[in-house]
């Protein structure tokens, strides 16, 4: 059965490779049955800042507590109408795509303002039970559980520079703010990136390699398996939120929460708390 898939997309020339990889996507998605709705952030010219303008009505007019008046925006439904309308996206979309140009080792601002408004608190943080010795619904649980996400980018640097031993720093690292800090923490399932490396040299000869390439991980993104990020409340961690000892042996960096073989079982979440 056909599903609901969002694609956020960052870049301001429609022409370019991220544009192409975009609309590949598009068309092969809705080749395979699904829907999809494109949140195209350049040509919507949507706002990157997150302020006070973000809250139609404020609970502290004096004094702007971002993280608060989130809260109390997305609780009461007085929250900005492009905010509430890319919620309204997220919470329909069974997986997310996002397509962007690496920018300095991230995501384009643009994006990134996306994350910072459309992730209310509420919504995607300060989720569940807080204390006692619980630390929230976090981490593999939250209210996007249930839902598929993976990052369609573009670097111009070469595999080697994002390698093991790369002088950029090893692309797994470079990503994990994004993968477990931004997608898993409210509980998306995160498939493995779709990089495509030195981006400037790619040709028009190398399109229809590219697009093969795409087109596999696109037919696979409702059966591809997700990276094993750890679940923060399935037992791996101690009451501090640190890895317990002898758990991610021979790894080290963010590495060490990915599970391995021979790890004990994780206990699974209660609830689904889809949103
Ligand atoms: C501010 C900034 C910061 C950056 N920081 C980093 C960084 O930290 N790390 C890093 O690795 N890189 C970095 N880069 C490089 C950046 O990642 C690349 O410029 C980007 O990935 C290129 O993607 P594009 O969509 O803009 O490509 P484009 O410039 O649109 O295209 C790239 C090439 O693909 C060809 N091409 C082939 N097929 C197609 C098709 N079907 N459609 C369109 N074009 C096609 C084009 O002809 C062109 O030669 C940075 C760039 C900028 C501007």
């Amino acid at each position: 059965m056909g599903k609901n898939v969002l694609i956020v997309f960052a870049h301001p020339e429609p022409k370019s490779l991220n544009g192409s990889l975009k609309d590949v996507a598009v068309e092969r998605l809705t080749a395979n049955g699904h829907r999809v709705v494109v949140s195209d952030l350049y040509a919507m010219n949507f706002k990157a800042t997150a302020d006070g303008a973000d809250f139609l009505a404020r609970n502290n007019a004096e004094r702007l507590n971002y993280m608060e008046e989130s809260r109390n925006a997305y609780e009461n439904g007085t929250q900005a109408a492009d905010v509430a309308a890319e919620q309204t996206k997220l919470k329909d979309a069974d997986a997310v795509i996002f397509q962007f140009p690496m920018w300095w080792f991230s995501m384009p601002a643009i994006l990134k303002g996306w994350v910072e408004r459309v992730f209310a608190a509420g919504l995607t943080y300060g989720v569940g039970q807080h204390g006692n010795g619980r630390w929230g619904d976090r981490y593999g649980e939250g209210k996007l559980m249930g839902r598929r996400s993976m990052l369609s980018l573009t670097c111009g640097g070469l595999p080697s520079q994002f390698g093991p031993r790369g002088v950029n720093g090893s692309l797994d690292d470079l990503l994990f703010p994004i993968q477990h800090g931004i997608l898993y923490y409210p509980g998306m399932d995160v498939l493995p990136p779709f990089v495509v490396y030195q981006s400037r040299r790619q040709t028009l000869d190398d399109w229809p390699r590219l697009k093969s390439e795409y087109e596999k991980r696109l037919d696979g993104l409702f059966t591809d398996g997700s990276l094993p990020f750890r679940l923060q409340n399935g037992g791996h961690y101690d009451d501090q939120q640190v890895l317990k000892p002898g758990l991610g042996a021979g790894e080290s960096g963010t590495r060490i929460h990915l599970l391995q073989p021979g790890d004990p079982p994780q206990a699974m979440p209660a609830t689904t708390g889809k949103a």
